[in-house]
């Protein structure tokens, strides 16, 4: 048993199983789209679906979209037309309108496991059928017993069977970065002397990286816990590390990596020193307004626990509750070994008493889901969407300001309200 383990459980955790606000895994899709650039989402749903990626999404389109709902209609749903063959006809249609799609997902949704319509075998008949030039897999982003982030996790899992094989020695960072951030990362880590660095997922389908026994893996995220288990399969080993928000977490992140790969400190201080300082500098125009204010996490994202890390250690702030819905003790032993005393643990969700347990508080800011968002707004409440922080590049030395005004923007912005 390693200390932090131990730590853990000593600590005390609230787990709640009641009634829960979250949405489903589908909503990955708005920035898995953006990440693998030659991917096509297809999710095989309802209007529903289509409402919530197209909602979600919404904002966001600047070019012809690389994600569609196939839409499971009364019929399919009665039974009385073969959905298999009326897939088959959409993914058709789609692939002779889009020549450069090369990676093809097929996403399941609670309709489409409603009707049992087996999209594993569907991917497997699609595969025989447009590859080797397309390649097609399937994951469910359904929303029974699920959080928003489980579409990633569901996604690269669905990968890593497929990932080519290989002996040799080498890094793979696991979990969507924004580009910008994974180039600063290859960056640092060429400068560490480590590589061959390779990224899962990759920003196109035929540079998916192999996998093997000499693939030590570091998660950027800390909801992956499905795609670490396929990669260990595959023979690949984890390096226990924080994640990388914040000036420290990034820093200890980048250690762990160069420990793995048997690198001096000396080595990652002389890599690091210039882009932490930045950090650090850009951090601490935010300290002074966050210092002291108190804070509140509803589960949502499964980022809470570094995040709580970073803005008590980071910004002096006083965290109340870090919630989230699944608390995976071997990937945040190293951030539950940093995470102060003070700050409660609560694991799943019952939202009223959470809900209760919040407005008893009245903390200054809570981090929460869109839904629960407006309604504490309107009870003049501070909020920030969970959901920003994976829309937005936070993670790494260079972002760490911009992860701290987030936090900074609501509360400045309910003070202009009231002034
Ligand atoms: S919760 Fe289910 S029905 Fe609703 S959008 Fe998500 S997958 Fe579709």
């Amino acid at each position: 048993m390693t200390s932090s383990t131990a730590l853990l459980e000593e600590r005390p955790v609230l787990r709640e199983r009641g009634q829960r606000e979250v949405f489903c895994g589908l909503t990955g899709i708005i920035w898995l789209h953006r990440k693998i650039h030659d991917a096509f989402f297809l999710v095989v749903g309802s209007r529903t679906c289509a409402h919530l990626i197209q909602s979600a999404a919404g904002v966001m389109i600047f070019a012809e979209p690389r994600f569609a709902t196939a839409i499971i209609d009364e019929r399919d749903l009665a039974g009385l037309a073969d959905a298999n063959d009326e897939l088959d006809a959409v993914v058709t249609q789609l692939l002779q309108r889009r020549p450069d799609v090369r990676l093809l997902f097929l996403v399941g949704s609670c309709p489409s496991e409603v009707i049992k319509l087996d999209l594993s075998r569907a991917a497997a008949r699609l595969g025989r059928r447009f590859g080797p030039e397309v390649r097609v897999l399937n994951y469910s982003g359904s929303g029974i017993e699920t959080t928003f982030t489980q579409g990633e996790d569901a996604c690269l899992a669905s990968m890593v069977p497929v990932m080519p094989a290989t002996d040799a020695s080498g890094l793979l960072v696991v979990g969507a970065l924004a580009d910008v951030v994974e180039d600063q990362f290859t960056r640092l880590f060429a400068a560490m002397g480590i590589g061959p660095v390779r990224f899962l997922p990759p920003r196109q389908a035929r540079d998916l990286p192999a996998v093997g026994s000499g693939t030590r893996f570091l998660l950027a995220q800390p909801f992956l816990a499905d795609t670490a288990r396929a990669l260990e399969e595959r023979g690949a080993a984890r390096i226990p590390a924080p994640f990388p928000l914040g000036v420290e977490g990034t820093t200890l992140w980048l250690q762990a990596a160069a420990r793995a790969f048997g690198i001096g400190v000396s080595h990652v201080r002389a890599a690091t020193d210039m882009a932490q300082e930045r950090g650090r500098r850009a951090v601490a125009r935010y300290r002074a307004e966050l210092a002291g204010k108190r804070m509140f996490f509803f589960p949502d994202s499964q980022l809470e626990i570094p995040l709580a890390r970073f803005v008590s250690r980071e910004l002096s702030m006083n965290v109340i509750e870090a919630g989230t819905p699944y608390l995976h003790r071997q990937h945040l032993a190293e951030e539950l070994a940093l995470l102060p005393a003070s700050v409660a643990l609560s694991e799943g969700q019952d939202v009223e008493r959470q809900l209760d347990r919040c407005r008893a508080a009245r903390p200054d800011l809570i981090v929460c889901g869109l839904g629960l968002a407006n309604p504490l707004e309107a009870e003049g409440l501070t909020t920030k969407w969970s959901i920003e922080l994976l829309f937005t590049p936070v993670q790494g030395y260079d972002q760490a300001g911009d992860l701290a005004e987030l936090f900074a923007r609501p509360l400045v912005r309910r003070m202009r309200l009231a002034v």
